[in-house]
């Protein structure tokens, strides 16, 4: 697929809607952040065709919780360096946008159902801020995440979604952050490795069953079997594109970008929903 085609299609698209786009990004590497790569280019690319959103609402796999769904209310988030051995330039990295407490306090009280909590304790993780470096490299729009619970089912993410979907009407950018295949036991470091054969056929069955909005197919365990075990040993990086996911409906378009492999176990498929 070529990019840059998709993209200006997409950014025709987008102006004919007032229902803001959805997003997921696969990030991979934090190295992405510091690194000229085809995927921090595609992500600038991406920023320049979505519209300007009034708020940034992420789900990013790095913030975990158990139990609870819990939204970040910090005025200032701080940017977490969540990641060991890597070179300082990367420590050295801040997202300084300002958060949205009252529009934080609003999604705890839309995911009550969802044990929802707020906290001031998170603030950026790196699968917020090493994208959103690129989308919105000014830092000037509001940003805040909520976590994923992880000791729920897959369908309930589709759930989250659903219930944030309204959102978008209010000029909110849900972006998730993860990874469609995201297995680190089985990264094979030499360069251009082939994929795995569990890699390329999740990747294929998840963009496939996307398209097809068989999102419950997406969320079956049982029927996922061994193949979703393979491509993720922990959900954690699928999570944030069920969430995604939930909060389309069906008169959206979808787009893929960045469709790789890398490394032979993580997926850099993203995609964009928008409203026809
Ligand atoms: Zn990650």
């Amino acid at each position: 697929m070529n990019a840059n085609l998709s993209l200006a299609a997409l950014r025709d698209s987008l102006s004919h809607s007032d229902r803001m786009p959805l997003v997921f990004l696969g990030h991979g590497s934090p190295m992405n952040a510091i690194e000229d790569t085809a995927y921090s280019r595609a992500w600038s690319s991406l920023g320049r065709a979505l519209p300007r959103p009034q708020a940034i609402l992420v789900v990013s796999a790095h913030w975990m919780t158990r139990g609870t769904t819990l939204v970040n209310v910090s005025a200032r988030p701080r940017t977490i360096h969540d990641f060991h051995g890597f070179p300082n330039a990367l420590f050295q990295q801040r997202y300084p946008a300002p958060g949205d407490p009252a529009l934080a306090r609003e999604v705890v009280t839309l995911l009550a159902s969802h044990h929802a909590q707020d906290d001031d304790t998170w603030g950026l993780d790196h699968g917020a801020w090493t994208v959103l470096k690129f989308l919105y490299p000014d830092a000037d729009v509001p940003v805040f995440q909520v976590s994923i619970d992880m000791t729920r089912g897959l369908a309930y993410q589709l759930e989250i979604g659903q219930i944030l979907s309204e959102l978008r009407d209010r000029g909110v950018l849900i972006l998730g952050s993860g990874n469609v295949v995201h297995n680190l036991r089985a990264v094979q470091w030499e360069p251009n490795s082939r994929p795995h054969d569990f890699a390329q056929e999740f990747d294929t069955l998840f963009a496939r069953k996307l398209t097809d909005r068989d999102f419950a197919a997406l969320s079956d365990r049982e029927q996922l079997g061994s193949l979703l075990k393979m491509a993720h040993p922990t959900v954690d990086h699928y999570l944030p594109a069920l969430t995604v996911a939930g909060a389309s409906d069906a008169r959206d378009d979808l787009t893929f970008m960045t469709d790789s492999i890398d490394l032979a176990s993580i997926s850099m498929r993203s995609f964009v929903f928008h409203a026809r």
